[in-house]
């Protein structure tokens, strides 16, 4: 999970200051000192640590105590505070220009995920109603090409190549004549990377930045490299100018150095991270939500997306009226089983959730196939009355439900322990979302 040595660490050392009834400078010292190691051990960057700290400390004890806030909440919330604006205070976009099509250049190293990302990205932005072009201008990589290409056909977006006997800048001069006559309002250039940063690579990029002039130029970075990776975006930050960062692979990054350090080092904000290798796995950056997150206060406003994003929101407006009502039945169980499981890996569900972010035996659980097999086979085999009304379902209906589902008594058990489980879960959800739409809470 994200951040996950960090967040605990903080969550640690802010359960001792709770303790507390009164604080003394040398408690939200000691706190303090505390958090810097937790940074340093996350890999962020040494003077981006100090710094940090010496801006909390300043504010902590300087600082009027709020009244409605105990001493400790005090610190926590000027924590959240400068976590959030050393990720970059609020969310950063991509400029889209006014006369189209908008030109986004992805650079960044071999290996980085920046084909990957390519297709990605395409993807969030035909969710919004653009129509992205693909450019195929890394050809070096062998088989990039047919990767972009690959991607395109999955995505039903056009891909732009000729081949990788063409000059990489007449290609994308090219691909932006093509945007043009075909009505395509982004482009989106795949670059080539290199194992390393070299003069040819620069030198290719600054010719493609001076004659296609990027509304848009995106450094994409491996989260999992850390601060190799703060110092790769300083380097191209330097040498070409970049826009912002897309940091990959934050899945995969239990760390998060990299997230915390590259707004501070190289003064570029993190635009988008990307989550898994699946196409859908590409997120808009909140500073705010990962602050939240780290101080094992949730993102209760993501989660509530991607629901809003997995789920028809028709059925869903439809769903929370039943659920409200207490009419919520085993059909609509089964739907949204079978919808739960669009939203992606549970790991990442859980750590959107106030408190939750410590519950690591749960780490790469994902809703069995099988599994909701046998429950929809269950829930079938079931009369509309008992779906309705599943406190009428005595012994010999479990047995006869059983046979029929060729599954066993203690399945069906099972089920329908679940189902009143689910059912006290999502009144908790619903509460959780009204609270979270108001915005900071406190633990
Ligand atoms: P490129 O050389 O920079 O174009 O890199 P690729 O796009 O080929 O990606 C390299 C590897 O990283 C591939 O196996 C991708 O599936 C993987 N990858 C890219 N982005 C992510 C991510 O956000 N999470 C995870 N787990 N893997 C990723």
């Amino acid at each position: 999970m994200v951040f996950e040595g960090l967040a605990d660490k903080l969550q640690q050392t802010f359960k001792k200051l709770r303790g507390r009834g009164k604080l003394t400078e040398s408690d939200v010292s000691e706190a303090l000192r505390e958090v810097r190691m937790a940074l340093l051990e996350a890999d962020v960057n040494f003077k981006v640590a100090k710094d940090f700290v010496a801006r909390v400390k300043e504010r902590a004890v300087g600082q009027e105590v709020i009244a409605s806030l105990t001493p400790a909440q005090h610190v926590i919330k000027i924590v959240y505070e400068e976590l959030t604006q050393l990720m970059g205070g609020t969310q950063s976009r991509i400029t889209i220009s006014s006369r189209p099509p908008t030109v986004v250049m992805l650079v960044g190293l071999q290996g980085a995920g920046k084909t990957t990302t390519a297709g990605k990205l395409a993807h969030l932005l035909k969710k919004q109603n653009k129509r992205p072009l693909l450019v195929a201008a890394d050809i070096y990589r062998p088989a990039a090409i047919k990767q972009l290409q690959v991607l395109g056909e999955k995505l039903e977006l056009p891909v732009f190549t000729l081949g990788d006997k063409e000059n990489p800048v007449r290609i994308a001069q090219k691909a932006i004549e093509y945007a043009l006559s075909h009505a395509r309002d982004i482009v989106i250039i795949d670059t080539a990377g290199r194992l390393h940063i070299n003069e040819q690579l620069m030198d290719e990029l600054k010719a493609i930045k001076n004659t296609v002039k990027p509304h848009e130029i995106l450094l994409v970075v491996d989260a999992m490299t850390g601060q190799d990776a703060v110092t790769v975006a300083e380097t191209f930050n330097e040498q070409l100018g970049i826009d912002g960062v897309i940091l990959t692979k934050l899945d995969g990054d239990a760390r998060g150095g990299a997230a915390l350090s590259v707004r501070a080092v190289t003064g570029r904000p993190i635009k988008y991270v990307g989550m898994g290798e699946k196409l859908d796995a590409l997120e808009p950056f909140y500073p705010d939500r990962m602050a939240s997150r780290i101080l094992g206060m949730g993102d209760v406003l993501s989660l509530i997306e991607k629901a809003e994003e997995a789920i028809n929101l028709e059925q869903a407006r439809e769903m929370e009226k039943k659920i409200r009502k207490e009419e919520f039945t085993l059909d609509d169980f089964l739907d949204q089983l079978q919808q739960l499981k669009k939203l992606g890996p549970l790991d990442q569900l859980l750590s959107m959730l106030p408190g939750m972010g410590n519950l690591k035996k749960l780490h790469g659980l994902e809703l069995d196939e099988k599994e909701i097999k046998h429950v929809e086979a269950i829930i079938r085999s079931m009369t509309k009355k008992e779906r309705r009304d599943p406190s009428i379902i005595n012994g010999s209906r479990r047995k006869r439900i059983a046979m029929g589902s060729g599954t066993k008594v203690q399945d069906v058990n099972r089920l329908l322990k679940q189902f009143a489980e689910a059912k006290k879960m999502m009144k908790r959800l619903q509460e959780m979302q009204k609270t979270g739409k108001k915005g900071f809470k406190l633990p």
